[in-house]
């Protein structure tokens, strides 16, 4: 008898999905189709080393929400159904006002600060 992981996520398309693997496994999550996912946790903290700055993001169950701290912001809430589209979101609405060009593919090596 093994346990099943169990970790639910939504892909792009709002579909819930089910890790069918065992508990405890290493690397993503993945379900039967073969569509992988990250853990929340993880997802969240690199969601907010990329846009803390500008934004407090957060996971409220399957929501995605990432609220401005500029209170005059144009868009100052984004709430998705999944870390991509939050992303994106966040993209369309504030990259293009960032004075500074993103980042390349890859290219972001900073150490992650540890507690
Ligand atoms: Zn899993």
């Amino acid at each position: 008898m093994t346990d099943q992981c169990g970790d639910e996520a939504r892909d792009t398309s709002g579909w819930a999905r089910v890790c069918f693997l065992a508990n405890g496994h290493d690397g993503p999550h993945t379900d039967r189709h073969g569509y992988c996912w990250q853990d929340a946790d993880v997802v969240l903290k690199r969601l907010q080393n990329r846009w803390g700055e500008t934004h407090r993001v957060s996971c409220t169950g399957h929501m995605w929400m990432a609220v401005a701290h500029d209170p005059d912001a144009e868009w100052r809430t984004h709430i998705e159904p999944t870390p991509e589209q939050l992303e994106g979101s966040l993209r369309r609405h504030v990259e293009a006002k960032l004075p500074q060009p993103p980042v390349g593919h890859g290219g972001d090596a900073t150490p992650t600060k540890g507690s």
